[in-house]
């Protein structure tokens, strides 16, 4: 962070060597005045974006109407952007027009919330004309200036306040969360992509449980532009411990599982919510794998039952999702009431699950020591359905112990069980 502190000041640097002022501005500041990692700096300076591209040899035109140069120092890359005000808001989130200042104030005080509006000169002084560091120590989030305007200007800015709140750890200023409440169904303009943006930066971070309060007790999930099953949060459910989830994707499916929502219902809303297939595809294997130990459990309630519940998840959603799924039974033991799995088995799962899985002697088709092709070969029968159905029962017997994985007792049961298909069919 030091090093990249200093390659910052030498934009700066020679930023006023041309006599344009300039600044570290936003994030890096508060984070930097709490002795927090700083991320990233940006540079807020008088110098026209033209200005900056011809000082610096290598620039590239991030957002030129907006203001913004990024400029490569030392293979460093600092986002640079010129003093500026915006006006006319009409879509509730962006404006329609941005003028380019002189003055750092005025550059400020647009800026979402006091602690995000405040700027370090070269030398280390502090510029905090909204009383952002006062507002710190008292652990209060504030809107700059009048809160229901600022959130009137841009919806977003009601999301990030709940993920700033939750990510400090601190308390809404009073008028800024009667703002808030008030400007909620205005979160219906905010595109689902920016909504899941802010939501998964909220879960991710240190403080999942008090976003979840926050939005619980805003309300502002009802507002967004497609409805949520998440509108539904409830953190009497979510009473974990979230911090042993360390993979941000169990923390969502911890979410839908603790509502009880469908492994379906699930993929839709994160697909809604613009979520890449791939985190949708994670999530959602969980999830199935919970209802599948349930659906499994309740044919066979005990002991025994439990345990074979268990393996056959472990075969069906594969290990990865099953020891997802642990961790989330150990960081909240209730999860699972919901879909009717009662306290004691989750217990016994907690205890048991990973032993469980480490008995088995296959997990998955690629273990078994027999392949579909040598199948087909041995058993010498034209290829059909079968095939899989044949796999698929041999998987289960040696999963469940019932037959040892050697390829030559598999392939006796594969005839056994063949003849039994062809006999019912
Ligand atoms: P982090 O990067 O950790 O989320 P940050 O404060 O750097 O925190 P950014 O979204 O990177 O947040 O924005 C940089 C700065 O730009 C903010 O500190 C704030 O001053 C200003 N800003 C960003 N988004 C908005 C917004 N929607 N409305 C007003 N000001 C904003
Ligand atoms: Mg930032």
């Amino acid at each position: 962070t030091q090093d990249l502190e200093r390659k910052a000041k030498k934009v700066i640097r020679k930023l006023l060597e041309h006599g344009y002022e300039a600044y570290m501005v936003g994030g890096c500041v508060r984070d930097k005045q709490l002795n927090r990692p700083v991320k990233d700096y940006d540079i807020a300076t008088a110098a026209k974006p033209e200005q900056v591209q011809q000082l610096f040899q290598r620039t590239i035109p991030t957002g030129l109407q907006h203001g913004t140069v990024s400029v490569r120092m030392d293979d460093c890359l600092f986002e640079v952007t010129t003093f500026r005000t915006e006006s006319g808001y009409e879509d509730f989130r962006h404006p329609t027009e941005v003028q380019f200042i002189d003055s750092l104030y005025e550059d400020l005080r647009r800026r979402d919330f006091t602690m995000n509006a405040m700027a370090l000169d070269i030398d280390g002084h502090l510029i905090d004309p909204f009383d952002g560091v006062n507002d710190m120590k008292k652990n209060l989030l504030r809107c700059v200036g009048d809160a229901n305007e600022r959130f009137q200007e841009d919806a977003l800015r009601m999301l990030r306040c709940i993920r700033f709140a939750s990510q400090y750890g601190l308390e809404i200023e009073n008028q800024t969360w009667l703002a808030l409440l008030k400007q909620a169904p205005l979160l219906e303009h905010i595109a689902m992509e920016r909504v899941r943006m802010e939501l998964e930066r909220m879960i991710a971070e240190a403080a999942p449980a008090h976003a979840v309060q926050l939005l619980e007790g805003s309300r502002l999930l009802d507002y967004v532009k497609q409805s949520l099953r998440l509108a539904d949060l409830n953190q009497e459910k979510l009473s974990g411990d979230w911090s042993t989830l360390n993979d941000p994707l169990l923390k969502w499916a911890y979410l839908y599982l603790s509502m009880g929502v469908s492994a379906a219902e699930t993929e839709q809303e994160l697909r809604a919510l613009t979520f890449s297939k791939q985190q949708v595809e994670q999530v959602r294997q969980v999830i199935a794998a919970a209802h599948e130990l349930s659906r499994q459990l309740a044919l066979e309630p005990n002991e025994d039952g439990l345990q074979q519940a268990w393996k056959l998840t472990v075969i069906s959603y594969g290990q990865e999702s099953i020891v997802g799924l642990h961790q989330i039974l150990q960081a909240s033991p209730g999860v699972l009431t919901e879909l009717g799995v009662a306290d004691k088995w989750s217990k016994s799962l907690i205890t048991c699950g990973l032993t469980w899985l480490k008995d088995m002697p296959v997990h998955s088709l690629e273990e078994l020591d027999l392949g579909g092709r040598e199948l087909l070969a041995r058993l010498s029968k034209p290829a059909g359905p079968w095939v899989s159905k044949v796999l698929a029962h041999l998987l289960r017997e040696t999963a469940l112990k019932r037959l040892a994985n050697e390829s030559d007792l598999l392939l006796a049961e594969a005839e056994r069980f063949y003849e039994s298909i062809i006999q019912q069919e």
